[in-house]
């Protein structure tokens, strides 16, 4: 258990990661792939992507929750930073977590100091949220498996070096075939993809990769056929709900900067925020912000405590995505043409939270998750 002390110092690097690497300016200008590479290794530097990985493993060793805030504060400033940095920790978590230590050394301080980068690949061109049709083939060999296909749409492939990719054993088997391998992107049989990602994608390094007779050796198994997509569902209650924590950072940051606006710009002789028709918007944003956040708040704690966590993360996502794509564009057209300057992170929100409601389970495939859980 962390003492109050050094999780107060954590939330100063916290703070003084967002002051040092996400200036507006740093968030503008076309793709920047060494760039993008800079800042994820600050944030390692910072402390931020082993927040979750255990103590004797290097890390931070801190409940999910935690690893939720640093997930909301980053996106309150880019969303897609915040996904680039979790999405570079879940590496080194999953990877701890499940392999030995002496093959899980080779990845993870590399991973903790910022020297190397990861991401999570199931998602292909033919197959998203249906995950058991992915085709990507792993086929055993004497000294390992070998890998062939094409993952799309993976966060961090511009720049990673680690990669956990899921791939289909035994073709026709659905779930129960899917195994999971940590890949390197330096090795043969690796070559990335894809360039043609959305600005909403630019800063999480969004793009593709195909592996073409790549060799994965026997200890590189991440998860056995069979248990791959179980752990895959297990983890993807903490994805859900750290993606609805990102929407509350969304939100909350849109709604500070609209008020702010408000309370120096006149019309008609007064402030903005002297007309009630302008202060109703900000009002309907505060109201969904305080349910999306005590959403958020129940399904982080549910998780920490071991309990069931599916519903309440499914439940959280789906509000508070929502809550971001009804809200963010109310406080954008609160702020009238000025909302629209790419100083502000609006614009950028606007984009995210329709990206939010596909990742790690698009808002049918949640409603459908919660429509089997309704026991009323
Ligand atoms: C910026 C970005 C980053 C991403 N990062 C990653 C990553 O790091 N790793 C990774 O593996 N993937 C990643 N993804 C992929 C993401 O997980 C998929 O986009 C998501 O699973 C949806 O899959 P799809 O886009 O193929 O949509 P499809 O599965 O083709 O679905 C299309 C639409 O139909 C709806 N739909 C599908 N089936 C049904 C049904 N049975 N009933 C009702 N509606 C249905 C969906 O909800 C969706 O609205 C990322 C995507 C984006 C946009």
């Amino acid at each position: 258990m962390h003492s109050t002390r050094s999780l107060t110092q954590w939330f100063e690097q916290l703070e003084r990661f967002c002051a040092q690497a996400m200036s507006p300016e740093s968030l503008l200008g076309p793709y920047d792939a060494a760039r993008e590479r800079k800042r994820i290794a600050l944030a390692a530097s910072f402390g931020l992507t082993g927040v979750q990985v255990a103590l004797e493993h290097g890390g931070f060793g801190a409940p999910y929750s935690i690893k939720a805030k640093l997930a909301q504060r980053l996106a309150g400033v880019d969303f897609g930073v915040s996904m680039a940095v979790i999405n570079s920790q879940n590496v080194a978590d999953h990877v701890s977590r499940w392999l030995p230590s002496a093959v899980s050394k080779r990845w993870v301080p590399g991973l903790l100091g910022g020297d190397l980068i990861g991401c999570t690949a199931l998602t292909e061109p033919g197959a998203g949220s249906d995950f058991s049709a992915i085709t990507t083939l792993a086929v055993k060999t004497r000294d390992g498996w070998r890998l062939q296909g094409e993952k799309a749409w993976i966060i961090n492939a511009k720049i990673a070096d680690v990669f956990l990719v899921y791939a289909q054993t035994q073709l026709g088997a659905g779930a129960a075939g899917i195994a999971a391998f940590v890949v390197e992107a330096k090795r043969k049989g690796f070559e990335r993809s894809g360039d043609a990602f959305t600005s909403v994608a630019a800063f999480s390094s969004t793009a593709g990769f195909r592996l073409q007779g790549y060799v994965a050796r026997d200890d590189e198994v991440l998860h056995a056929p069979g248990l791959a997509f179980k752990r895959a569902l297990e983890s993807i209650n903490g994805a859900r709900v750290y993606v609805a924590a990102m929407c509350v950072g969304m939100l909350e940051e849109s709604l500070r900067i609209a008020q702010a606006y408000g309370q120096r710009r006149q019309t008609f002789g007064q402030v903005l925020e002297q007309h009630q028709g302008w202060r109703w918007a900000l009002a309907e944003a505060a109201v969904d912000l305080e349910a999306a956040r005590a959403l958020v708040h129940c399904a982080a704690q549910a998780i920490d405590e071991g309990g069931q966590s599916q519903d309440l993360a499914a439940k959280a996502k789906v509000f508070a995505t929502r809550a971001a794509q009804r809200h963010v564009p109310a406080l954008l057209h609160a702020m009238g043409a000025e909302g629209l300057r790419d100083t502000y992170p609006l614009m950028r929100h606007v984009a995210a939270a329709q990206v939010a409601t596909l990742v790690d389970g698009s808002t049918e495939m949640l409603l459908e998750r919660i429509s089997k859980n309704l026991k009323i």
